[in-house]
Protein backbone atom coordinates (compact mmCIF):
# COMPACT_ATOMS: atom_id res chain seq x y z
CA UNK A 1 0.00 0.00 0.00
CA UNK A 2 2.98 2.30 1.03
CA UNK A 3 4.10 1.13 -2.51
CA UNK A 4 1.37 1.95 -4.62
CA UNK A 5 1.22 5.69 -2.42
CA UNK A 6 4.50 6.29 -3.12
CA UNK A 7 4.17 5.98 -6.92
CA UNK A 8 0.68 7.72 -6.99
CA UNK A 9 2.68 10.73 -5.18
CA UNK A 10 5.46 10.23 -8.43
CA UNK A 11 2.54 10.36 -10.91
CA UNK A 12 1.40 13.18 -9.49
CA UNK A 13 4.49 15.41 -8.97
CA UNK A 14 5.67 13.93 -12.24
CA UNK A 15 3.62 16.75 -14.27
CA UNK A 16 5.38 18.99 -16.42
CA UNK A 17 4.02 22.29 -14.49
CA UNK A 18 4.94 21.25 -11.39
CA UNK A 19 8.39 20.18 -12.65
CA UNK A 20 8.91 23.56 -14.04
CA UNK A 21 7.71 25.44 -10.68
CA UNK A 22 9.77 23.22 -8.78
CA UNK A 23 12.60 24.58 -10.91
CA UNK A 24 12.12 27.84 -10.49
CA UNK A 25 12.04 27.58 -7.04
CA UNK A 26 15.32 26.01 -6.75
CA UNK A 27 16.93 28.95 -8.97
CA UNK A 28 15.44 31.59 -6.72
CA UNK A 29 16.65 29.36 -3.71
CA UNK A 30 19.88 29.18 -5.35
CA UNK A 31 19.93 32.77 -5.90
CA UNK A 32 18.81 34.30 -2.90
CA UNK A 33 21.46 32.11 -0.86
CA UNK A 34 23.99 33.82 -3.02
CA UNK A 35 23.02 37.10 -2.40
CA UNK A 36 22.73 36.34 1.33
CA UNK A 37 26.49 34.95 1.05
CA UNK A 38 28.00 37.99 -0.83
CA UNK A 39 28.28 35.70 -4.09
CA UNK A 40 26.18 37.89 -6.76
CA UNK A 41 28.80 40.19 -8.62
CA UNK A 42 28.81 42.60 -11.02
CA UNK A 43 31.36 42.24 -14.12
CA UNK A 44 31.43 45.26 -16.45
CA UNK A 45 31.59 45.45 -20.65
CA UNK A 46 33.28 48.67 -21.56
CA UNK A 47 30.88 51.06 -24.30
CA UNK A 48 33.35 52.61 -26.75
CA UNK A 49 32.78 55.61 -29.30
CA UNK A 50 34.66 53.71 -32.97
CA UNK A 51 36.75 57.24 -32.70
CA UNK A 52 37.63 58.11 -29.27
CA UNK A 53 37.25 55.41 -26.99
CA UNK A 54 35.80 54.22 -23.66
CA UNK A 55 32.47 56.06 -22.83
CA UNK A 56 31.35 54.03 -20.38
CA UNK A 57 30.95 50.50 -18.82
CA UNK A 58 27.48 47.91 -18.17
CA UNK A 59 27.29 46.12 -15.22
CA UNK A 60 26.32 42.55 -15.96
CA UNK A 61 24.99 40.35 -13.28
CA UNK A 62 27.24 36.91 -11.92
CA UNK A 63 26.36 34.34 -9.52
CA UNK A 64 29.11 32.48 -8.01
CA UNK A 65 27.94 28.98 -7.47
CA UNK A 66 30.55 27.21 -4.93
CA UNK A 67 30.20 23.99 -7.37
CA UNK A 68 29.45 25.45 -11.07
CA UNK A 69 31.63 28.45 -10.65
CA UNK A 70 30.44 31.45 -12.19
CA UNK A 71 27.02 31.67 -13.76
CA UNK A 72 25.57 34.13 -16.49
CA UNK A 73 22.32 35.30 -16.06
CA UNK A 74 20.48 33.42 -18.01
CA UNK A 75 21.24 30.31 -15.40
CA UNK A 76 19.04 32.31 -13.04
CA UNK A 77 17.09 34.87 -14.90
CA UNK A 78 13.66 33.67 -13.43
CA UNK A 79 14.91 35.08 -10.08
CA UNK A 80 15.81 38.73 -11.84
CA UNK A 81 12.21 38.72 -12.35
CA UNK A 82 10.99 37.32 -9.54
CA UNK A 83 8.56 39.99 -7.75
CA UNK A 84 10.15 40.05 -4.57
CA UNK A 85 13.62 39.00 -5.41
CA UNK A 86 13.89 41.63 -8.15
CA UNK A 87 13.84 44.44 -5.56
CA UNK A 88 16.77 43.13 -3.75
CA UNK A 89 18.74 42.11 -6.36
CA UNK A 90 18.39 45.25 -8.15
CA UNK A 91 19.00 47.54 -4.81
CA UNK A 92 22.27 45.52 -4.61
CA UNK A 93 23.30 45.48 -8.41
CA UNK A 94 22.28 49.51 -8.12
CA UNK A 95 24.54 50.01 -4.84
CA UNK A 96 27.29 47.83 -5.76
CA UNK A 97 27.62 49.00 -9.67
CA UNK A 98 27.70 52.75 -8.20
CA UNK A 99 30.36 51.66 -5.38
CA UNK A 100 32.52 50.95 -8.02
CA UNK A 101 32.55 53.10 -10.13
CA UNK A 102 32.51 55.89 -7.65
CA UNK A 103 35.49 54.47 -7.19
CA UNK A 104 36.85 54.88 -10.62
CA UNK A 105 35.74 58.44 -10.81
CA UNK A 106 37.72 59.21 -7.58
CA UNK A 107 40.42 57.82 -9.37
CA UNK A 108 40.04 59.82 -12.54
CA UNK A 109 38.39 57.70 -14.62
CA UNK A 110 35.27 58.98 -15.09
CA UNK A 111 32.92 56.45 -16.64
CA UNK A 112 29.48 56.17 -17.62
CA UNK A 113 27.36 53.22 -15.54
CA UNK A 114 24.85 51.66 -17.45
CA UNK A 115 22.43 49.42 -15.00
CA UNK A 116 19.84 46.27 -15.95
CA UNK A 117 16.74 47.43 -14.23
CA UNK A 118 14.41 44.38 -14.08
CA UNK A 119 10.65 45.57 -15.08
CA UNK A 120 9.56 44.28 -11.79
CA UNK A 121 11.75 46.52 -9.82
CA UNK A 122 11.09 49.18 -12.36
CA UNK A 123 7.13 48.52 -11.58
CA UNK A 124 7.94 48.36 -7.90
CA UNK A 125 6.84 51.56 -5.77
CA UNK A 126 9.52 51.78 -4.17
CA UNK A 127 11.55 52.31 -6.88
CA UNK A 128 12.57 55.77 -7.06
CA UNK A 129 13.29 55.93 -3.52
CA UNK A 130 15.32 52.81 -4.14
CA UNK A 131 17.59 54.62 -6.63
CA UNK A 132 17.75 58.31 -5.35
CA UNK A 133 18.94 56.38 -2.02
CA UNK A 134 21.62 54.85 -4.38
CA UNK A 135 22.41 58.27 -5.83
CA UNK A 136 22.64 59.68 -2.28
CA UNK A 137 25.19 57.15 -0.50
CA UNK A 138 27.61 58.21 -3.95
CA UNK A 139 27.77 61.66 -3.61
CA UNK A 140 30.79 61.69 -5.93
CA UNK A 141 29.11 60.12 -8.64
CA UNK A 142 26.85 62.66 -10.58
CA UNK A 143 23.59 61.34 -11.14
CA UNK A 144 24.41 62.08 -15.21
CA UNK A 145 26.86 59.37 -15.30
CA UNK A 146 24.01 56.83 -14.15
CA UNK A 147 22.14 55.44 -16.86
CA UNK A 148 19.50 52.41 -16.15
CA UNK A 149 18.55 50.16 -18.94
CA UNK A 150 14.87 48.62 -19.27
CA UNK A 151 13.65 46.28 -21.75
CA UNK A 152 10.09 46.45 -23.50
CA UNK A 153 8.56 44.19 -20.15
CA UNK A 154 8.01 47.28 -18.16
CA UNK A 155 5.76 49.46 -20.04
CA UNK A 156 4.12 46.22 -22.03
CA UNK A 157 3.27 45.38 -18.29
CA UNK A 158 2.18 48.71 -17.20
CA UNK A 159 2.91 51.79 -19.98
CA UNK A 160 1.43 54.73 -17.59
CA UNK A 161 3.58 53.50 -14.67
CA UNK A 162 6.44 53.06 -16.65
CA UNK A 163 6.60 56.14 -18.04
CA UNK A 164 5.90 58.12 -15.31
CA UNK A 165 9.09 56.63 -13.50
CA UNK A 166 10.94 57.29 -16.21
CA UNK A 167 10.13 60.24 -16.27
CA UNK A 168 11.05 60.82 -12.47
CA UNK A 169 14.18 59.08 -13.11
CA UNK A 170 15.20 61.81 -15.98
CA UNK A 171 14.13 64.98 -13.29
CA UNK A 172 16.70 63.26 -11.29
CA UNK A 173 19.47 63.53 -13.74
CA UNK A 174 19.80 59.94 -14.41
CA UNK A 175 19.54 58.77 -18.06
CA UNK A 176 17.57 55.98 -19.68
CA UNK A 177 18.35 53.25 -22.43
CA UNK A 178 16.53 51.16 -24.03
CA UNK A 179 17.97 47.62 -24.26
CA UNK A 180 17.31 44.86 -27.17
CA UNK A 181 15.83 47.91 -29.20
CA UNK A 182 13.91 46.27 -31.97
CA UNK A 183 12.95 43.26 -30.47
CA UNK A 184 9.81 43.74 -28.41
CA UNK A 185 6.35 44.03 -30.33
CA UNK A 186 5.93 48.02 -29.75
CA UNK A 187 9.34 49.82 -30.10
CA UNK A 188 8.59 52.66 -32.57
CA UNK A 189 5.45 53.52 -29.87
CA UNK A 190 8.09 52.98 -26.53
CA UNK A 191 10.53 55.40 -28.48
CA UNK A 192 7.75 57.97 -29.53
CA UNK A 193 6.46 57.99 -25.86
CA UNK A 194 8.68 57.07 -23.56
CA UNK A 195 11.47 59.26 -22.48
CA UNK A 196 15.02 58.00 -23.47
CA UNK A 197 18.76 59.29 -24.21
CA UNK A 198 20.26 56.35 -25.43
CA UNK A 199 18.72 53.43 -28.24
CA UNK A 200 20.94 49.94 -27.66
CA UNK A 201 20.45 48.09 -30.93
CA UNK A 202 19.89 44.33 -29.96
CA UNK A 203 22.55 41.83 -31.20
CA UNK A 204 20.14 39.63 -33.23
CA UNK A 205 20.40 43.17 -36.02
CA UNK A 206 23.94 43.61 -35.80
CA UNK A 207 25.19 39.87 -36.11
CA UNK A 208 24.51 39.80 -39.82
CA UNK A 209 25.33 43.35 -40.78
CA UNK A 210 28.20 42.26 -43.28
CA UNK A 211 25.97 39.92 -45.28
CA UNK A 212 22.22 40.46 -45.28
CA UNK A 213 20.83 43.13 -46.67
CA UNK A 214 17.74 43.17 -44.41
CA UNK A 215 19.80 43.75 -41.06
CA UNK A 216 21.80 46.52 -42.82
CA UNK A 217 18.58 47.92 -43.81
CA UNK A 218 17.40 47.76 -40.18
CA UNK A 219 20.34 48.73 -38.59
CA UNK A 220 20.73 52.24 -40.77
CA UNK A 221 17.30 53.11 -40.14
CA UNK A 222 17.33 52.97 -36.27
CA UNK A 223 20.66 54.99 -36.67
CA UNK A 224 19.03 57.65 -38.48
CA UNK A 225 15.96 58.05 -36.39
CA UNK A 226 18.46 58.06 -33.41
CA UNK A 227 20.19 60.69 -34.70
CA UNK A 228 17.34 62.52 -35.72
CA UNK A 229 15.87 62.42 -32.38
CA UNK A 230 18.62 63.24 -30.79
CA UNK A 231 19.82 60.35 -29.25
CA UNK A 232 22.43 57.92 -28.58
CA UNK A 233 23.09 54.93 -30.25
CA UNK A 234 25.10 51.75 -29.38
CA UNK A 235 25.45 48.71 -31.49
CA UNK A 236 25.29 45.80 -29.03
CA UNK A 237 27.00 42.05 -29.99
CA UNK A 238 30.00 43.75 -31.72
CA UNK A 239 31.77 40.54 -32.16
CA UNK A 240 34.25 41.55 -35.36
CA UNK A 241 36.73 44.32 -36.66
CA UNK A 242 34.48 44.27 -39.88
CA UNK A 243 31.56 44.49 -37.59
CA UNK A 244 32.93 47.71 -36.61
CA UNK A 245 33.34 48.91 -39.41
CA UNK A 246 30.62 48.71 -41.01
CA UNK A 247 28.57 50.09 -38.14
CA UNK A 248 31.27 53.43 -38.29
CA UNK A 249 29.55 53.43 -42.06
CA UNK A 250 26.42 53.66 -40.77
CA UNK A 251 27.04 56.34 -38.57
CA UNK A 252 26.62 53.86 -35.55
CA UNK A 253 29.93 55.44 -33.11
CA UNK A 254 29.17 53.97 -29.88
CA UNK A 255 30.15 49.91 -29.82
CA UNK A 256 29.77 47.02 -27.27
CA UNK A 257 30.98 43.76 -28.36
CA UNK A 258 33.60 40.83 -28.00
CA UNK A 259 35.59 42.66 -30.81
CA UNK A 260 35.93 45.92 -27.89
CA UNK A 261 36.40 43.41 -24.74
CA UNK A 262 34.48 40.93 -23.31
CA UNK A 263 32.74 41.19 -19.91
CA UNK A 264 35.60 41.73 -17.39
CA UNK A 265 35.98 41.78 -13.17
CA UNK A 266 36.09 45.17 -11.99
CA UNK A 267 39.72 45.47 -11.39
CA UNK A 268 40.33 44.72 -14.73
CA UNK A 269 38.96 47.49 -16.31
CA UNK A 270 41.47 50.78 -15.88
CA UNK A 271 44.49 48.40 -17.43
CA UNK A 272 42.30 47.36 -20.21
CA UNK A 273 41.19 51.29 -20.43
CA UNK A 274 45.13 52.14 -20.03
CA UNK A 275 45.85 49.95 -23.04
CA UNK A 276 42.58 50.45 -25.24
CA UNK A 277 43.80 51.37 -29.32
CA UNK A 278 40.62 53.21 -31.07
CA UNK A 279 39.41 50.50 -33.35
CA UNK A 280 40.00 53.16 -36.38
CA UNK A 281 43.64 53.27 -35.85
CA UNK A 282 43.78 49.44 -35.71
CA UNK A 283 44.01 49.64 -39.38
CA UNK A 284 41.39 48.13 -41.25
CA UNK A 285 38.69 49.37 -44.03
CA UNK A 286 35.08 49.52 -44.33
CA UNK A 287 33.32 46.61 -45.65
CA UNK A 288 31.00 47.45 -48.71
CA UNK A 289 26.89 47.42 -47.90
CA UNK A 290 25.60 43.54 -48.09
CA UNK A 291 23.48 43.43 -51.37
P1 LIG B 1 21.85 42.73 -22.05
O1 LIG B 1 21.58 43.81 -21.08
O2 LIG B 1 21.37 42.92 -23.43
O3 LIG B 1 23.43 42.55 -22.00
C1 LIG B 1 24.23 42.18 -23.10
C2 LIG B 1 24.52 40.69 -23.09
O4 LIG B 1 25.22 40.34 -24.30
C3 LIG B 1 25.46 40.27 -21.97
O5 LIG B 1 25.13 38.93 -21.63
C4 LIG B 1 26.83 40.30 -22.65
O6 LIG B 1 27.79 39.50 -22.02
C5 LIG B 1 26.47 39.77 -24.00
N1 LIG B 1 27.42 40.20 -25.04
C6 LIG B 1 28.20 41.28 -25.06
N2 LIG B 1 28.92 41.38 -26.19
C7 LIG B 1 28.57 40.31 -26.93
C8 LIG B 1 28.97 39.82 -28.24
O7 LIG B 1 29.79 40.43 -28.94
N3 LIG B 1 28.40 38.68 -28.68
C9 LIG B 1 27.46 38.01 -27.93
N4 LIG B 1 26.94 36.89 -28.43
N5 LIG B 1 27.06 38.43 -26.70
C10 LIG B 1 27.61 39.56 -26.21
P2 LIG B 1 24.98 38.47 -20.11
O8 LIG B 1 26.00 39.12 -19.25
O9 LIG B 1 24.89 36.98 -20.13
O10 LIG B 1 23.57 39.09 -19.71
C11 LIG B 1 22.39 38.66 -20.33
C12 LIG B 1 21.21 39.51 -19.94
O11 LIG B 1 20.91 39.39 -18.55
C13 LIG B 1 21.44 41.00 -20.15
O12 LIG B 1 21.26 41.32 -21.51
C14 LIG B 1 20.37 41.58 -19.26
O13 LIG B 1 19.11 41.58 -19.88
C15 LIG B 1 20.35 40.58 -18.09
N6 LIG B 1 21.13 41.14 -16.97
C16 LIG B 1 22.47 41.21 -16.83
N7 LIG B 1 22.81 41.80 -15.67
C17 LIG B 1 21.65 42.13 -15.05
C18 LIG B 1 21.32 42.79 -13.81
O14 LIG B 1 22.20 43.23 -13.06
N8 LIG B 1 20.00 42.94 -13.52
C19 LIG B 1 19.02 42.49 -14.36
N9 LIG B 1 17.75 42.68 -13.99
N10 LIG B 1 19.29 41.88 -15.54
C20 LIG B 1 20.59 41.71 -15.89
MG1 LIG C 1 21.72 45.74 -20.97
MG1 LIG D 1 20.84 44.28 -24.71
MG1 LIG E 1 19.80 41.11 -24.12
Amino acid sequence: AAKAAGRDRYHWFDWPMDKLQEEAMEVRKMTETALDRGRLLLHYQPVVELDNGPVGVEALIRLDHPERGLLPPAAFAGALDAPRLARRIGCFVLDSALTQTQTWHRQGLPLRIAVNISAYHLLDPDFLSDLQTALDAHPDLPASAVEIEITETAPLLNFTRARETLLACNQLGVRIALDDFGTGSASLTYLQKLPAQTIKIDQSFVRDIINDPKDYAIVSGVVTSARLLGLEVIAEGVETAEHAAMLGHLQCHCLQGYAIARPMAPEAIPGWISQYKPLVHQGFSTPPPPR
